[in-house]
This record gives structure tokens, C-alpha cells and sequence, in this order.
């Protein structure tokens, strides 16, 4: 079937094509049996690479290629054992790539579904938000600033309707949209009775119906095309794939010269070509991408279960070096449930009891004597203008009241309710007929109603920003006065002090919808009144932001909200530095816009609470932190946000109540919106880089150990302490069976007690490095006395051999317990906290069991059984160098305690 197309038709055709209603969208029924039909909104995903394909794709590796070759040759040389076990370890390391891969995979895939995206319809003449999976052709879909568009749409309504593109056509700008219809060959970047799926709304509202959903769309098209490219890379992933590429052409050059070397000194050929083959296989770390990704993976999976949502990988690297959060307040810091406490008016201040959005309290003086809400024509208006010049809805299902909407307009609801104030007669007496909406620029909301002939402009907003607009003040009697400024303030001011939220209203007449226009009405609307709410600092804030400055970590409250409630909730958040602020801890977005350049970067390191910020300022703050070395992580929830989350090192968006231009550009999403959370997933993060780093400083030392051996053995002609094969045996079952396990390992004690890390340190310190290159030449020198005792005393070579190969376990096992905490000695982190540890030493064991005793292993791998008094030389030695790290760890410890 041929698209019709939709933007050639006028919107009336269009309705009628797709056998719907413009005003009340499709019935759901019909919504049902379309989705049925049509089958759900969603991209088509990608197609996975096919099974074999990505089994395939685990032999796409220099190491591999190296194996398959070493064990081709050896086969050719009829080696069969040699080449059958280097072809073991091809395909174990396949399969455990190939699992490793799909659980990485699998794990980033379940983080997509937990930020839904949830659409605006009208379905049956209701309006309601559904998954945006759920749409179906003709249905009626809502769009207002902030939104991502679900699907393609014919518009039929548009108030400054404003989309950007860039995601369909790389333009930034945003494109103006209307209903009129357009000729039939007009490109889709100039189709402007349409929006498409994905664009996103960046001003004013509108309405459409959905012509395609799911794949049809032209996102659908541009996916099909270009496939889904997620990668699981991160900088770190691509450095230590660059580090590993080039660490395996290292050995393998000096594998050849090894080689070279054998054969010039006259060995046999095919025993030191396998042996240079040991030294290259055991020497390169092939297990360290995998870990890395495997280790990146579950940290994300953990802290999607604390309920942070990664949306880009490096994300979770980034997150341990955050040296500054800079956060909300509003629902972030707070509850964001408001309740309006105070009512204040030129000639009163009545007080409100009750709390939470149930409509049970009442008005009453500072005395308690209870104050009709007739009492004043100021108070009467206020809490009008409260009702009227809103959008929110106040709804009571299953016994509980609830707020649909925004809190602080819900709360304005509650308490016109209280007052005895009637909404839907308000509504139906006064009918609004244009709307101003509420933007954190504008900082105010103003309606325009017709009252009988006549029509009335009633807004509310920011303190400061309304009386801008007003030029007098309402009376007791209703009569209008000179405005008083200066009393209106310090009502304020006092009121702010004390945490609460304080909105201010206005009243104006007018004589048609043309005055309705800030031109018009700026500087003579009458102030009525003031609203002050409160909105209580969540209970796990204060001690999050606690833990915050004990792990070095600012923090900073940036605000919409007037700097005194916003101060005054910093002190109870424990934002100071002792307790109180200082002259230079707030700052005001007009203090921010008179800073100069110089000092700018410094006046906001100092400030930890920015009021009355707007979106744009946000941006600056980034950068001038930034510019003094801070790794920055900002909340934001807007679409005004998005530039200062894409600036910011970890751009945190809301789950709930944040627009889906802000998820789009946040690096991170809390599902719960809360403080707590961000400092969750630093914690996290701080983890993932820890057991990073744990892990590399474990294998690093096997690798160079196992080199070291066959080189050492080659370059002085002597006896192979251990066989190729027996090195390919050690390197296969530890990397699996110990290394692995690290990346499970609980975050430890103290982790947020110690400074972020420096991003622009080295994974591994200059102590690592030591300890790294200790353990090496101790694993070395070990396995090689145990070799030469053996012989010396009586043993077989293989015998022997089996003895230094245990060896090299088994220091590998005890060295493992010791690498689980970089700084702390193993056995304060309690031996048993892993349990997955726990069972791969098992696993390992019974594996050394079985290639020490089983006469099948034996022959395969030319070892032979040994007595108990050679466990017990394994033992003591082992025992002998790990006390030497303990006291390497020891000796660190002591050292940076005396340096502190
Ligand atoms: P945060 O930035 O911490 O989320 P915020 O919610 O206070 O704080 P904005 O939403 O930008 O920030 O609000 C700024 C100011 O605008 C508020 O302090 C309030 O005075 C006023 N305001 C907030 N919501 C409305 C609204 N719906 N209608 C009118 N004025 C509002």
C-alpha cells in the first residue's frame, strides 16, 4: 500500500481517512483493536547479529588468529596434544566471550525499558498518558514544550508550535509548525503540518493525529537503513583495547625473536616454536577486555537496581571522579508535595491548617479565629487567581486525593478548596479563553477569562517577576492603592526565610483578547496577595548530601526558587560548610549576570545555593566549574536544560517529572527523581573502577610471570619449568575461574570516605605498578625453586613440572583474596564476603585435582601426580610470597599515613 500522503491533505481529510474524531481521538476499543492490527509503536529492533555471527565474531581477535595458526602448525607437525589443547582454549575463550557479550548486552537492553517514554492522548474524549507503544494510527495525540514526539503526526492544532528536527535532519533550529495543508511534493524537512517521531518539542503546544507509527515512520526509515549502532565501548574500553593490541605485538615480536633464538642455539625447532607460542599466549592479557565490559555491565546493573538509569556507558566511569553535584531543588532535594501555609495579603495574613493535597484544613488568624474567605476582597482574589490561572487538576480515586499536574499549582487547588471556593463553578463562571503558560524564563503564568462582557487577566509567578507587572495593590474592600513595594517584600522575605515557596498573584481587567498581551499589562495589574508553601526537604537528602562531603564531593543547590527558601532548605540539607552561610555561599542568577569574567569562576566554586537561576545561566555555571578542573554532575528536568546536561560531565535527568528532551540529553536518568540516588550511583561508580583496577593488578602479574618463565627458560637454555601447554591450562582456568569473580566484588568500606579519583591519573598508581612487578618476579623466582628442588630431590620432570604449575595456582588463588581490596589487608575485608570468589577457588580446585591425579589429564598435559610434602613446599611458599605482598600493603599503608 502507498503512503496517502498526509501533509498534501487538509486536516478534515485527513481525520476522515484515518476514521477518527479531531476532538475526541479514537474510541478505546478501536484504540485496542488497532494496536492489534498495527502492532505496537515501537522501532523494529535491529536485527541481532545472527547467532553464528557473533559466535563468529569472538575469533575476530589478533590473539586468536596467533592461537589458530600455533595450533595449525603444531597439528601439521602432529603435536596433536599441543594442538588440541590450543584449540581448547580457542573455543573455551570463545564461549566465554560470546557469554560474557550477550550478559553485557542483555543488561543494557533491560536499562532502555525502564525509561519509558509516555505520550499525551485523547481517547473517548478523555484525555490520558499512555505508553508511547501504545499509539495506533488516528489516534489524537497532545504535544506541549518538553515533549518527544511518539509518532508521525498530521497536526490539526497548533499554538506556537515549535520542533526541533535534528535528530531526522541534523538542523538544530527549531521549525515553526501550522495545519495548512501543503503540496504533495514537499520534502519532509518542509513538511510543516507534520512532526515526526523522535523530533522534540521545544515551545508551545498542539495537536495531531498519528498517520504511522512503529516502523513506518520516518525514524522507522532512517533505523531501518542505519541499523542500531549501541556500542559497549567507553574511553577507557577503547585505551585498554589499544593497550592490549599493542602489548600483544610486543610479545609477539618477542615470541619470534624467542624463537629466532632457540633455533640458532640449535634446539629442537618445534619445541621452542611451541614455546614461543607459551610465552606469546601466556604473557598477553586476553581475558582484560572482557573483564572490563563484564565489570562495566554489572556496575550498571547495579545501579539500575538503586534505581539510577545509565543511558551512556562512559557514564559509569565518569561517576567516581564527580567532584561537584549541582542539583535541583524542587522534587529533587525536596518532596515537591506542597501545601500552602500562609496566605498573605496587604491588610492580613491568615494561616492554613491541614497538609498534603486532601482539601481538609482551614483559614484562620494569628489568633485561631477562624477567617471566612470573604473577609477581604485581597484574600478572596488571591486565592481566585490561585484556582483560575492554573492547570492542574485536583482528582479523588480510591479515597485519596492527588494532583494532576504541577505540585505548586496543585497546592494553590487545595487550598482555594479549603477556603470554601467552588472550582468547577469558578471554571464554568469565568471561562478561560487564552493562556500565558508558566516557563522558567518567564517566570509567571497569566489567564485571560470572560467575565459576562467583560474579560479579566489573572496571573501569578516569582515574587520579584510580579511586581514587575503589577502597579497597585488590591484593598480590604476591593478598592485599588498605590502599590507598596517595599511591604510586599519583606512580607516575602520573612515568609522565604522560614523554607517556604512564595508565589505572588494579580488582577487586571481588560476589554478584549487583544490586551492580553505582556506589553499590554506589564506594570498594571493589582497585586492581590501573596501564597507561601511548603515543600518539605526529603527524609534521605540530608544524610546523601552528608555522605556527598565526606567523599569530597560538593555540592550545590541550583534553583528557579527564590534565594531565601532556597537558603533556608540548604541549612536544613546541611549545604553550608558550618552550618550557617556565609556572605559569598548564595548567589542570585542577577548576581551571576553582573559577575565579570574574572571573577565569575570563583564566585561560583565559593557559592554552594544559586537562586533564581534560569536555564540559560545553568549552562555558564557548568563551564566556569568546569574551567577550574571539576568533573560536574547536573540534574536538570526542562527543555531549557538539555544544553547544560549535554555540557555537563553526567547530565542527570528525572524520571518522573523530567521532559523528554531533558532524558534525551542526560547521561543518566533517576527513576525516582531523588538526591539520594545521585550520590548512589557515585558510590556505584566508584565501585566499577575499583574492581577495575583490582582486576588488571591481579592478571597482570600471571601474565608477566608466565612469560617471564618461558623466556628465562629459553634465553638460558634450560629445562621448561612448565610446559606451553600447561601455560595455556593456567592461563584458560584462573582467568575464568579467579579473575573473573573479582568483578562481583562488594564495594568495600570507606569507599566514600576518600577523595574522587583524578581522572587524568593512570588506572594503575606508581604503587600498582611495584606491586604488579613484585608479585612477577616472586611467582618467577617461586615456581623455579620449586622446579629445581623437585628435581633435585628425587622428582620426575613431570612431576616437577605439575609441582610448579600447582604452584603458580596457588599463589594465583592466595593473591586473589589479596587483590580484593588495593589497600586494606585481605583479611580485614573478611575471606568469605564473595561468595563467588569462594567458589571459584572450589572450581579451581577440584581442576588442579583433576590435571594433578586423572590419568587422562595426565597424559594430555604431561603431568604427573605428587605426594603431600610437595603440597606442603606449594603451601609454604605460596604463604612466604603472599606475606611479602601482605607487607608491601603493610608498608604502603603506614607510608601514606605518615605522608597525611
Ligand atoms: P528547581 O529549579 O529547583 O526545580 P523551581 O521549581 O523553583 O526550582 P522554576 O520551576 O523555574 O524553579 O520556578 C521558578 C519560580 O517560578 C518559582 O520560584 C515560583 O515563584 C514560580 N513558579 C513556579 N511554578 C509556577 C507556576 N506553575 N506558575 C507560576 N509561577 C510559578
Amino acid at each position: 500500500m502507498t503512503q496517502p500522503a498526509h501533509h498534501g491533505l487538509p486536516a478534515h481529510e485527513v481525520v476522515l481517512l484515518l476514521e477518527t474524531d479531531p476532538h475526541c481521538g479514537l474510541s478505546d476499543g478501536e484504540a485496542h483493536e488497532r494496536l492489534e492490527r498495527f502492532g505496537p509503536n515501537t522501532l523494529p529492533v535491529a536485527a541481532r547479529a545472527s547467532l553464528v555471527r557473533r559466535a563468529l565474531r569472538q575469533f575476530h581477535h589478533p590473539l586468536i588468529y596467533v592461537l589458530l595458526v600455533a595450533g595449525v602448525i603444531t597439528a601439521g607437525l602432529h603435536e596433536f596434544v599441543d594442538s588440541t589443547v590450543i584449540f581448547g582454549v580457542v573455543v573455551v575463550n570463545a564461549v566465554v566471550g560470546f557469554v560474557q557479550e550477550s550478559k553485557a548486552e542483555a543488561a543494557l537492553e533491560g536499562l532502555r525499558s525502564m525509561v519509558r517514554t509516555l505520550a499525551k492522548v485523547v481517547r473517548g474524549g478523555l484525555q490520558r498518558t499512555v505508553p508511547s507503544e501504545d499509539l495506533v494510527p488516528g489516534d489524537l495525540v497532545l504535544l506541549e514544550s518538553g515533549d518527544k514526539v511518539p509518532a508521525d503526526l498530521r497536526l490539526v492544532r497548533t499554538t506556537e508550535l515549535r520542533v526541533n528536527e535534528s535528530a531526522l535532519t541534523g538542523e538544530s533550529a527549531p521549525v515553526h509548525k501550522d495545519v495548512v495543508a501543503l503540496p504533495q511534493t514537499t520534502p519532509v524537512a518542509d513538511r510543516r503540518n507534520m512532526v515526526f517521531s523522535g523530533t522534540l518539542v521545544t515551545a508551545g503546544h498542539g495537536a495531531g493525529i498519528a498517520v504511522s507509527t512503529g516502523g513506518e515512520t520516518e525514524l522507522g526509515e532512517i533505523h531501518r537503513l542505519v541499523g542500531a549502532a549501541e556500542t559497549l565501548s567507553t574511553p577507557l574500553t577503547a585505551k585498554l583495547a589499544w593497550f592490549s593490541k599493542a602489548l600483544t605485538v610486543g610479545i609477539l615480536a618477542l615470541a619470534a625473536v624467542t624463537f629466532a633464538a632457540g633455533v640458532l642455539r640449535r634446539q629442537d625447532a618445534v619445541e621452542t616454536f611451541t614455546a614461543a607460542i607459551a610465552l606469546a599466549v601466556g604473557a598477553i592479557p586476553e581475558g582484560l577486555p572482557a573483564a572490563v565490559t563484564i565489570t562495566l555491565a554489572i556496575g550498571v546493573a547495579r545501579m539500575a537496581k538503586r534505581r539510577a538509569v545509565i543511558r551512556r556507558l562512559p557514564a559509569v566511569e565518569t561517576l567516581g571522579s564527580t567532584t561537584v553535584i549541582c542539583t535541583d531543588k524542587t522534587g529533587t532535594l525536596t518532596e515537591n508535595q506542597m501545601t500552602v501555609q500562609v496566605i498573605w495579603t496587604p491588610d492580613a495574613e491568615v494561616e492554613v491548617t491541614g497538609t498534603g493535597y486532601a482539601p481538609a484544613g482551614a483559614l484562620h488568624g494569628p489568633d485561631g479565629a477562624p477567617i471566612p474567605i470573604k473577609a477581604t476582597a485581597a484574600l478572596r482574589w488571591s486565592l481566585v487567581v490561585g484556582a483560575c490561572c492554573n492547570d492542574a487538576a485536583l482528582t479523588h480515586d480510591d479515597g485519596s486525593w492527588q494532583v494532576v499536574g504541577d505540585p505548586t499549582e496543585g497546592a494553590m487547588l487545595v487550598v482555594a478548596v479549603k477556603a470554601g471556593l467552588n472550582l468547577a463553578q469558578l471554571a464554568e463562571g469565568m471561562p478561560r479563553v487564552a493562556t500565558i503558560p508558566f516557563s522558567s524564563e518567564r517566570q509567571y503564568m497569566a489567564t485571560l477569562h470572560q467575565d459576562g462582557t467583560d474579560y479579566l487577566v489573572l496571573a501569578k509567578g516569582a515574587v520579584e517577576r510580579m511586581l514587575e507587572l503589577c502597579g497597585t495593590q488590591m484593598g480590604a474592600d476591593g478598592e485599588v492603592g498605590p502599590l507598596d513595594r517595599a511591604a510586599v517584600l519583606r512580607a516575602a522575605d520573612s515568609l522565604t526565610a522560614r523554607g517556604l515557596r512564595v508565589l505572588a498573584a494579580g488582577v487586571r481587567g481588560a476589554s478584549g483578547p487583544d490586551e492580553f498581551n505582556e506589553a499590554v499589562f506589564a506594570g498594571s495589574l493589582a497585586f492581590t496577595g501573596l501564597q507561601a508553601m511548603l515543600d518539605p526537604p526529603r527524609a534521605a537528602a540530608a544524610p546523601a548530601v552528608a555522605a556527598c562531603h565526606t567523599a569530597g564531593i560538593a555540592v550545590k543547590m541550583i534553583t528557579g526558587d527564590h534565594a531565601g527558601t532556597a537558603t533556608a532548605i540548604a541549612a536544613q540539607l546541611g549545604l553550608f560548610d558550618h552550618g550557617e552561610p556565609t556572605a559569598d555561599a548564595v548567589l542570585r542568577g542577577t548576581d551571576l549576570a553582573t559577575l565579570g569574567a574574572d571573577d565569575y569562576p570563583d564566585a561560583v566554586r565559593e557559592a554552594k545555593v544559586f537562586a533564581r537561576v534560569t536555564p540559560a545561566q545553568k549552562l555558564r555555571l557548568v563551564q566556569a566549574l568546569q574551567a577550574r578542573g571539576h568533573v560536574v554532575a547536573m540534574t536538570g528536568d526542562g527543555v531549557n536544560d538539555a544544553p547544560a546536561l549535554r555540557q555537563a560531565n553526567i547530565g542527570v535527568a528525572m524520571g518522573r517529572s523530567g521532559t523528554e528532551v531533558a532524558k534525551d540529553a542526560a547521561d543518566m536518568v533517576l527513576t525516582d527523581d531523588d538526591f539520594a540516588t545521585i550520590e548512589a550511583a557515585v558510590e556505584e561508580g566508584r565501585a566499577v573502577f575499583d574492581n577495575l583496577t583490582k582486576f588488571i593488578t591481579w592478571t597482570l602479574p600471571t601474565n608477566i610471570g608466565e612469560g617471564l618463565v618461558i623466556l628465562a627458560a629459553i634465553a638460558v637454555g634450560a629445562e621448561l619449568p612448565i610446559l606451553p601447554t600447561q601455560i595455556l591450562w593456567i592461563n584458560m582456568t584462573t582467568a575464568i575461574a579467579l579473575g573473573l569473580m573479582l568483578a562481583f566484588e562488594p564495594k568495600e568500606a570507606g569507599i566514600m570516605t576518600r577523595p574522587p579519583r583524578d581522572p587524568e591519573h593512570p588506572l594503575l598508581s606508581r604503587g600498582l605498578v611495584t606491586r604488579i612487578l613484585l608479585v612477577s618476579s616472586l611467582l618467577v623466582a617461586a615456581a623455579w625453586w620449586l622446579f629445581e628442588w623437585e628435581l633435585g630431590n628425587g622428582a620426575t620432570v613431570s612431576a616437577a613440572r605439575t609441582a610448579a604449575l600447582n604452584l603458580f595456582v596457588v599463589v594465583e588463588a592466595f593473591y586473589l583474596f589479596s587483590c580484593r581490596s588495593l589497600t586494606r589487608s585481605a583479611l580485614r575485608i573478611g575471606l568469605f564476603s564473595n561468595r563467588w570468589i569462594i567458589l571459584g577457588v572450589t572450581v579451581q580446585a577440584m581442576a588442579q585435582l583433576a590435571i594433578t591425579y586423572l590419568p587422562a589429564m595426565n597424559t594430555v598435559f604431561d603431568t604427573a601426580p605428587i605426594g603431600i610434602p610437595a603440597w606442603a613446599r606449594i603451601f609454604t611458599v605460596a604463604t612466604v610470597v603472599t606475606l611479602v605482598v601482605a607487607l608491601d600493603k603493610l608498608l604502603r599503608r603506614v607510608w601514606l599515613a605518615h605522608r597525611s
